[in-house]
């Protein structure tokens, strides 16, 4: 039995102002037949979940492309054409297949289509024909759409944000699509889109409501001839027509089961709507609570500067505030190459006045001007074993710097953006985390799995950003209407 590998994985801020370009995928690194085993092979990631299942199954995985980059913005049309054909012509030079897993994010929108995942979907099922099964892991953060649900043959979606499960989940799907080819299972799946998005900082599925939302997935997988189910949260940062939750069961044989199954996970998630709203502290609130505090490190949650999920990684709102108060003692990174270039003209162990942050766009605060001593400077290259969010593995920040200010602040300064989702960034540089009381993180969920082992507390900060909390924020023009909390008549029958 040989099956395909493939995948484009883009969670895609249409707030962003940061094209996600050819390059930005280059850049990601975009890697092809074996390198895909040599990068994933040892992470926890979907991929690594396809290429177990390969092992433990026993059929012949054959990975083909597979490109991603940060959460950035839009992908642009040149990008996502070159992308899903690179995609389509491998799959047709290299079949016949047995069947294709994919790796999609879910949350890709390219400049011409706002469903990207629904579209290389459905380019995938034109390239392989109609009865060659497809299986799909997805991203918790999928905004889920009838076009990539009716394209493939089963969907699996993660069952845990911050994200520790892509491989189990992967190897779960894999394991269907295994089955269907051998005759043993015929997957039906029903998808339920009620029109509701859950604010972001309810995302935790450690926490109510998503685990008893979580739960309800898990008793209705137990059901007699079900195979599967799924709870998707949604990306409420993609301004798109299919923006909101999603809920998901595969059957066996048996439409009418999945149909129920589905909509009974959605209108009990349904009733308890009013719970998916959020309500944080704003910066100077949390920075003294931080502050009082008997014991440190707190961590705080940049929420509007979540670089996990499209942001400028160089918001500046929390140290420009902590500065105004006169609270130090706090430690965080800031994307900045522009400063790095600074401090490497400086060099290892001078001191300098320059101003950091706040230049990608006019959402995440101004530069601040400090005064610092350059600590260290390392390539930027970390690496993560333990179990992250994303399972990822390999880590770069290009040239990073550690400033140490005048006035109490560690800065990393980052060339490249990098999400906070590894403890290992300030390993690499001779930084501990533990030892100061206060410890920016930017992000929301991601950067939980690194920073709550060692976090006295966790506290989400309702900083604005283009990944704000508050999604008064933004002004959607695409999204469905009416879609609860925006509008608190939406009905779901
Ligand atoms: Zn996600």
């Amino acid at each position: 039995m040989r099956i395909a590998i493939t995948g484009i994985s883009h969670e895609t801020n249409t707030f962003s102002h940061v094209p996600a370009d050819y390059e930005a995928f280059v850049n990601s690194r975009i890697v092809r037949g074996d390198e895909i085993v040599r990068e994933f092979n040892e992470s926890h990631s979907t991929i690594a979940g396809f290429l177990q299942a390969a092992d433990e199954l026993g059929f012949e995985a054959v990975p083909l492309v597979f490109a991603r980059t940060g959460p950035i913005g839009t992908i642009t049309s040149d990008a996502y054409e070159r992308l899903t054909a690179e995609m389509v012509q491998l799959l047709k030079d290299r079949g016949p297949w047995d069947a294709v897993l994919l790796a999609n994010h879910g949350a890709a929108v390219s400049e011409e289509y706002h469903d990207a995942d629904g579209e290389t979907a459905a380019r995938v099922r034109a390239a392989v024909g109609p009865d060659v099964p497809i299986g799909q892991a997805l991203d918790q953060h999928v905004n889920l759409t009838q076009k990539m649900v009716e394209n493939v043959t089963v969907t699996t979606v993660y069952r845990t944000t911050p994200h520790l499960d892509p491989k189990p989940r992967a190897r779960e799907c894999a394991e269907m699509i295994y089955r269907t080819v051998r005759g043993e299972i015929h997957p039906v799946q029903a998808l339920e889109t009620p029109p509701v998005i859950i604010n972001i900082l309810k995302h935790f599925t450690g926490e109510e409501p998503m685990k008893g939302l979580m739960a309800d997935a898990e008793a209705v997988a137990q059901r007699p001839g079900m195979l599967s189910a799924s709870v998707a949260e949604g990306y409420p940062y993609a301004d798109v027509p299919e923006m909101g939750m999603a809920f998901l069961a595969v059957a066996d044989g048996d439409e009418a089961a999945a149909r129920d199954a589905a909509r009974w996970m959605a209108k009990r998630a349904w009733d308890r709507r009013a719970e998916f709203v959020g309500d944080t502290p704003s910066p100077e609130e949390a920075l003294k609570h931080a502050d009082a505090a008997p014991k440190g490190p707190i961590c705080l949650m940049d929420v509007g500067d979540n670089i996990g999920g499209g942001s400028s990684a160089d918001s500046t709102i929390l140290l420009a505030a902590a500065k105004k108060l006169g609270i130090g003692d706090m430690l965080q990174s800031l994307y900045d190459p522009e400063a790095v270039s600074q401090c490497l003209a400086a060099g290892v162990g001078s001191d300098l006045t320059l101003k950091v942050g706040g230049k990608t766009d006019d959402m995440h605060g101004k530069p601040v001007e400090v005064t610092g001593h350059v600590r260290v400077i390392s390539d930027g290259k970390f690496e993560e074993l333990e179990p992250i969010h994303g399972g990822f593995r390999f880590f770069d920040g290009g040239t990073m710097v550690a400033l140490d200010t005048t006035d109490g602040h560690t800065l990393v300064l980052t060339s490249r953006r990098v999400g906070n989702t590894s403890r290992q960034q300030m390993y690499s540089l001779g930084i501990r985390p533990e030892r100061y009381k206060i410890v920016v993180a930017k992000g929301v969920m991601s950067p939980r799995p690194a920073y709550a082992p060692i976090a006295a507390e966790i506290v989400m900060v309702n900083t604005p950003g283009v990944t704000t909390s508050d999604l008064s924020f933004f002004d959607y023009k695409r999204r469905r209407r009416p879609l609860y909390p925006f509008e608190k008549d939406a009905k779901y029958e």
